[in-house]
């Protein structure tokens, strides 16, 4: 029963469209997403800002707002693939308008926040329509990995919850 609700709460289409809202507002048509031009995109409108942080290893990203102006921070122990993933999360909260303290992220967390947070992310490092069309031609993990810039336990996780695969 709870679990039903749980799963009822999180706005998973909401999550995406505003994700490829977003991919097609930034004017990005090719895999990899690249987040420097998202951003630059955003920032005409809004006031956000990313930095690096030394986080302990259990924290891989947070999103403050103070005077009106967000600051997304992430884990800058944190390698390459998983920074990405951290700051689409922590972006996917602010655009969803969550308020979320530092955490850790994990894609089988059930709570509503985090399943919109993940979803977006997801389909903004990897929009189901790219990866679709790449994984008729190339149904390796570890090539399509390297291709969007996230690690194959994220891409596996999209071609799974797709159900691509
Ligand atoms: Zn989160």
């Amino acid at each position: 029963m709870k679990e039903n609700n749980i799963k009822n709460e999180a706005r998973i289409g909401i999550a995406r469209k505003t994700a490829r809202k977003l991919i097609a507002d930034t004017g990005i048509e090719k895999p990899p997403i690249l987040l420097g031009p998202v951003f630059d995109f955003l920032k005409k409108d809004v006031n956000i800002d990313l930095k690096a942080w030394d986080f302990p290893e259990s924290i891989d990203g947070i999103h403050v707002l103070n005077n009106e102006k967000s600051v997304i921070g992430y884990n800058q122990n944190s390698n390459y693939f998983r920074k990405r993933f951290t700051i689409a999360h922590e972006l996917g909260h602010f655009l969803l308008k969550h308020l979320i303290k530092e955490h850790d992220i994990n894609f089988y967390d059930k709570s509503p926040q985090e399943r919109e947070a993940n979803q977006f992310a997801a389909e903004l490092l990897m929009p189901l329509d790219f990866i679709k069309a790449d994984f008729e031609t190339n149904q390796n993990i570890d090539d399509l990995s390297k291709k969007y810039l996230v690690s194959k336990e994220a891409m596996g996780w999209k071609l799974y919850d797709q159900k691509i695969i």
